[in-house]
């Protein structure tokens, strides 16, 4: 059994207080214990500011950037030990584990590919410079700066090594040090992360600590420089947002939480079109890989009355040729749920969209044998108005099909009943709809993905975040933002004016700075 070690203060630490079991979900067999207190909050985030931050931010951004290629190589190296451990402790398929792994590596090595960009450089133009006075002698420049504060991460337990590496390749590229929290469940791949990234030594002391137990005390001591990303539900991101000490410094917060997702199936997709083969194929896609618990899993189904009978046939037909069983195994397609508490609560959430919605395929009853499996559940609205198939998540293999008219505006009215979302998927060949399909729900949503024929096995579906694009949502998603290029540092960077004299500050921090 492993227990997991905080790094902090530039060592390793158990940590004290009851231990919390880490499970196999497939065997229930316990692999590991964390203990959630014994860390120096204080002492941590000293070391940071005092170590990690002056040797980031003496550093260029193309040594940063050379620091996050160096990071991606050395934990693609240790790919298959990972696969392993996200096998086990997380219940994720091979395939699973590689797309948060994957994930993890590609967003590093992207971000190390943007900042070679910035060469030499310590900070940024931003935007062209604008004249101010009376002539074009007094001038203003904006430009950003590395905040000297603290990145403290707190990741969900979904994608622990995706979550910690998305994070930490924007926080350390602006020269920002990084404190990672896991989620407790999935706690041993993050850790073995951690292991890989203190032993490499290619992050500078300082820059880079991790937290196994728990980190709710050390919220209370950041400061105005400091920097909170959060991942996880809208019940812990509220106790964030609320947090005393964080409202009264300002520190800045990133909120990534929970969202109702949705699929929006067009009028006009045609029975063997592609158009309809990809949303089929998208939507069975999302309700399996890694069980369901992806933030950006969908949710709300939204087809066409006169094809709901056609789509749910073909959904439940792949659903239920599924192969259901030990995650590392070649042939398995689909893993338990992470943990037994989110087993109980996927099954009571399947059981209040049953108040609502009729169950296609699936449901709530236990499977036989150990382990947290549920089956990939289907199920199909009553009422499509019913505020629980809005309101509720659900974070497992299910989703609930909704019919609507066909028409454009009532569709966009449902799906936006979300409370904001991270990403909605359309499918259709016809600008009429499309069109104001996209106006309607793009204000509520931080990504909208577009299926149609000429997309068919182009891109990965609306599930995978790419970190070209930005990751995050209004209202009920958290209202943050993540990733986006350049923007994923902006957390992390001060935005100032500089006004004066052209000839001075034009040539020092203008636009000729830029790459
Ligand atoms: P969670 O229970 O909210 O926990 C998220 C993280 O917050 C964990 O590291 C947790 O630590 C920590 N935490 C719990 N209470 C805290 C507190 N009072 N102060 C500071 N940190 C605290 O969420 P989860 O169950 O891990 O993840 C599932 C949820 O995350 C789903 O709702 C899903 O939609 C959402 N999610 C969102 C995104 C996104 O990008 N928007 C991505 C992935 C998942 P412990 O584990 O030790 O409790």
């Amino acid at each position: 059994m492993i227990a997991l070690s905080n790094y902090v203060g530039g060592s390793w630490n158990a940590g004290s207080g009851d231990a919390k079991s880490l499970h196999n979900p497939a065997t229930e067999e316990i692999l590991g214990e964390v203990r959630p207190g014994g860390v120096d909050f204080a002492a941590a985030l000293h070391h940071a500011r005092e170590k990690g931050g002056p040797a980031l931010r003496a550093m260029t951004f193309g040594e940063r950037a050379a620091m996050l290629k160096a990071l991606s190589k050395k934990l693609h190296e240790h790919r298959d030990e990972l696969i392993e451990i996200s096998g086990s402790n997380g219940g994720n398929t091979r395939g699973d584990a590689k797309f948060d792994l994957d994930g993890a590596t590609g967003t590093l090595a992207w971000y190390a590919q943007l900042g070679a960009g910035y060469g030499d450089r310590r900070h940024l133009a931003d935007g062209e410079g604008a004249q101010l006075g009376r002539t074009a002698r007094f001038w203003g420049q904006h430009i950003l700066t590395t905040r000297p504060g603290v990145a403290v991460h707190i990741n969900a337990f979904n994608f622990p090594a995706w979550g910690m590496g998305e994070k930490m390749a924007c926080a350390l590229l602006a020269g920002v040090p990084v404190v990672e929290k896991a989620g407790t469940p999935s706690a041993l791949l993050a850790y073995r992360i951690a292991q890989l990234v203190v032993e490499s030594g290619i992050v500078p002391e300082g820059a880079f600590q991790f937290i196994g137990g728990s980190i709710t005390g050390m919220l209370d001591l950041l400061g105005p420089m400091d920097t909170v990303a959060f991942t996880g539900s809208a019940v812990t991101a509220a106790l964030i947002r609320g947090n005393k000490n964080l409202i009264a410094r300002n520190v800045r917060i990133n909120l990534e939480a929970d969202s109702i997702n949705s699929a929006i199936l067009g009028p006009d997709a045609e029975e063997g079109g592609d158009t309809l083969e990809q949303f089929l194929g998208n939507v069975t896609v999302d309700m399996t890989q890694k069980a369901g618990q992806k933030c950006t899993a969908v949710r709300r189904i939204f087809v066409p009355e006169a094809m709901v009978g056609m789509v749910a046939e073909a959904l439940v037909e792949r659903l239920r040729s599924t192969k259901i069983g030990a995650p590392l195994e070649a042939e398995t397609r689909m893993g338990p749920v992470a943990s037994a508490a989110q087993l109980r609560d996927v099954r009571a959430g399947i059981d209040r969209l049953t108040e609502v919605a009729e169950v296609l395929t699936g449901g709530s009853a236990p499977m036989s044998g150990p382990g947290y499996f549920v089956a990939p559940t289907l199920l199909r609205a009553k009422d499509p108005a019913a505020p629980v198939l809005h309101e509720l998540e659900v974070f497992g293999p299910c989703a609930t099909i909704v019919p609507y008219s066909g028409k454009v505006e009532e569709v966009v009215d449902l799906c936006n009943r979300g409370g904001g979302g991270l990403v909605a998927s359309a499918y259709s060949d016809d600008r009429k709809f499309l069109e104001p399909l996209v106006h309607g729900i793009a204000p509520w949503h931080g990504r909208v993905w577009v299926g149609s024929e000429k997309t068919h096995g182009q891109a990965l579906g609306p599930g995978a975040v790419l970190p070209a694009t930005i990751h995050g949502g209004p209202g009920r998603a958290g209202g943050g933002e993540e990733l986006g290029g350049l923007r994923g540092l902006m957390p992390y960077m001060q935005r100032t004016a500089i006004q004066g004299d052209r000839a001075i500050i034009g040539r020092a921090f203008g636009d000729e700075t830029n790459p």
